[in-house]
């Protein structure tokens, strides 16, 4: 049932999806069997697939079509994610072959939106948009909620990843209302968690209803015990306080998500908060206490060989040294993560650095390196100005579209109550203009002083629907509409484009020998110390078990080779004694530069290839497609 298809869809691979199913009788005829797959919890689970795989063959009467069809459609969604993408639109195509002449709406409907998954995650975001209109139209006509829940969610991410906000929202709102009406809890968490997320984006930066929404998923973990998803949802409160100014407010969540994640045990979480909270306590003017935390999670994050988080770590360090009147200690850190952010080309955290610079250097009476430092930073400001005048024009956009189509909705809800009174209608609706039109000025006045603040923020929003749980990194899904997008951008501008699909070499062996939670830290390292080794423009996700796709905009294959040397050396740098002094980690990495017209497919298929040869060859190295 849809109930646990509609989380599937958005789920990779994680610890938590490896949990068995508790055993439930054994189905005997293959309805039960299509029965006990319907109700299994919507998490990768092989036991669904393997009844339904018995249950296909043995449904041939006439009398069997209905179940066959909804077993079909079943039997489409459990392998979303977890077959190539051409071999999932290959199956949904062949169920649709069967169901459509059949006139089974449901399962027609299903097959669609199915198939619609493995286009977008192909790269074919238009054709599967196709899918997920039709999907929207036959929920409605045949009155279907689950394939209308199912294909709101699906649009509304589509959405959502293309920039329409406005769309997005509108969508994700209306299936979280199926959801509720379906009884559907993981829909309703996942859904909520999409549209806080969408709020707290700074494109769209609405951060009161963000905070909303988090608190209805925070509640919402409550009641099911997920520690990892309540200390997230705490997290996500705070930094949204932090973000919108409110800083005081933002202490107790993190120090919540601290106690949560001191208590699962990962080193790892535990100094992402506590790096949070010394920041957030130093601009409180706590830099004494902040220091302490930063401290902390300075040493972790150098310890497990991470420069990308350290470096997040030493400029708010550096702030806090500068409050404590320790210029040259500040100026020694803001050196080593200022090398960091240039080699990552990240133009907003530099910017930030070189100020610290320009005013520990006054504080010294250092003038002509305070000049130097501020000239620079006046340098990268010109750079980021462009920038912030296309997030903030984005988000009035953002806000304008959403008020605009809220009024809209209620205006149609009206007319249908209201056939006849036209005039009446017509009224309300330009009533209901001047309002927006209002709100749109009054927001453009908030928005220009948000903007300016914006510039001093900095902000690392966790984000579950688009996130991998395990990893924090973009998960198959987001990656490969970006990487999609992100070649359809290289193809019509004749740009270079590459990939990189990255493997753990042996990871069933690390498993084994040292454990699942073991194997899961490691996962999560290696994703920490590939991102950090990637320039800025470049995105990493995690599109299998221990698997990583990277995109390269702009990159040929020589950047593309020198990239992943890169990566593969952070990783092999990686220190793992504080796991347990035996391990060993590598990976493995194909290179595939984009040809002419290459699909998507075709691309990642040549990057499989060359993974492939770098494994054959002895792992731990890099190959590339010629
Ligand atoms: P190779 O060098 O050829 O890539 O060998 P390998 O052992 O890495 O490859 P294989 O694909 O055989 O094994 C991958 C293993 O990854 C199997 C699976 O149990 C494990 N795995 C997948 N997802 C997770 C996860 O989320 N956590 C943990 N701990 N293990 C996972
Ligand atoms: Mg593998
Ligand atoms: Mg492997």
């Amino acid at each position: 049932m849809i109930k646990s298809i509609l989380f599937l869809a958005l789920l990779t691979v994680t610890s938590a999806a490896a949990q068995p199913a508790r055993r439930a009788p054994q189905p005997r005829t293959p309805q039960e069997m299509v029965a006990a797959a319907e109700k299994l919890p919507g998490v990768h689970d092989d036991s669904a697939r393997a009844l339904l795989e018995r249950a296909l063959p043995l449904l041939r009467a006439p009398a069997d079509r209905p179940v066959r069809a909804r077993a079909l459609a079943e039997h489409c969604w459990r392998q979303a994610g977890y077959v190539p993408e051409p071999q999932l639109v290959a199956l949904a195509e062949a169920g649709l072959a069967e169901v459509v002449p059949a006139g089974q709406g449901y399962a027609v409907g299903m097959l669609r939106l199915c198939r619609g998954y493995g286009r977008e995650n192909a790269g074919q975001v238009d054709s599967a948009a196709a899918d997920y209109e039709f999907g929207i139209a036959t929920g409605r006509r045949l009155n279907e909620p689950e394939v209308l829940a199912m294909a709101l969610l699906l649009r509304g991410d589509l959405n959502y990843y293309r920039g329409d906000f406005a769309s997005a929202l509108q969508d994700m709102r209306a299936a979280y209302d199926l959801s509720v009406r379906l009884g559907d809890a993981e829909g309703q968490r996942h859904l909520l968690g999409s549209i806080a997320n969408l709020y707290a984006d700074r494109r769209v930066g609405d951060y009161d209803r963000a905070l909303e929404y988090y608190r209805q998923v925070l509640a919402s973990n409550v009641a099911e015990n997920s520690q990892a998803g309540i200390s997230t949802a705490y997290f996500n409160i705070g930094r949204t306080y932090e973000t919108k100014g409110d800083v005081a407010a933002a202490l107790p969540y993190y120090q919540r998500s601290l106690e949560i994640e001191r208590r699962r045990g990962d080193p790892g979480e535990v100094a992402y908060v506590q790096s949070a909270m010394g920041g957030a306590l130093t601009k409180l003017g706590r830099a004494d206490e902040g220091l302490r935390w930063l401290n902390q999670a300075l040493g972790y994050h150098t310890r497990a060989g991470d420069e990308a988080s350290a470096a997040q770590a030493l400029l708010p360090r550096a702030i806090a040294l500068r409050a404590l009147h320790r210029p040259r200690e500040a100026l020694a850190d803001l050196e080593r993560s200022a090398a960091h952010f240039q080699s990552t080309g990240n133009t907003r955290f530099l910017e930030k650095v070189r100020d610290e610079q320009a005013q520990n250097l006054a504080a010294l009476g250092e003038w002509r390196g305070a000049y130097d430092a501020r000239a620079a930073q006046v340098e990268l400001q010109k750079r980021l100005a462009d920038q912030f005048k296309e997030e903030q024009t984005s988000r009035l956009r953002v806000q304008f579209d959403s008020e605009k189509k809220e009024a809209e909705n209620r205006a149609l809800v009206r007319e249908n109550q209201l056939r006849g009174q036209a005039l009446a209608f017509a009224g309300r609706v330009r009533r209901l203009q001047t309002v927006v039109i209002a709100l749109a000025v009054a927001i453009m006045a908030a928005l220009a002083f948000l903007t300016m603040r914006h510039i001093a923020g900095e902000r690392r929003m966790r984000e579950m629907a688009m996130t991998d749980e395990l990893t924090r990194l973009p998960n198959r899904r987001h990656l490969l509409a970006v990487a999609g997008e992100a070649l359809e951008d290289a193809r019509s501008r004749h740009e270079p484009f590459s990939l990189l699909a990255v493997d753990v070499d042996h990871f069933k062996r690390i498993n084994d020998a040292f454990g699942h939670d073991v194997g899961d830290s490691v996962l999560r390292r290696i994703a920490r110390a590939c991102r950090a080794a990637l320039l800025d423009g470049d995105t990493i996700g995690r599109t299998g078990g221990e698997e990583f796709i990277a995109v390269l905009p702009r990159a040929d294959a020589a950047r593309a080779m020198d990239t992943a040397e890169r990566l593969r050396g952070a990783v092999e740098r990686l220190d793992w004694s504080d796991l347990d002094p035996a391990l060993h980690v590598t990976v493995s990495i194909g290179v595939a530069q984009r040809l002419a017209d290459d699909s998507f497919a075709a691309l990642s298929r040549r990057a499989d290839d060359s993974l492939y040869r770098a494994k054959e060859s002895g792992r731990n190295r890099v190959h590339a497609a010629v």
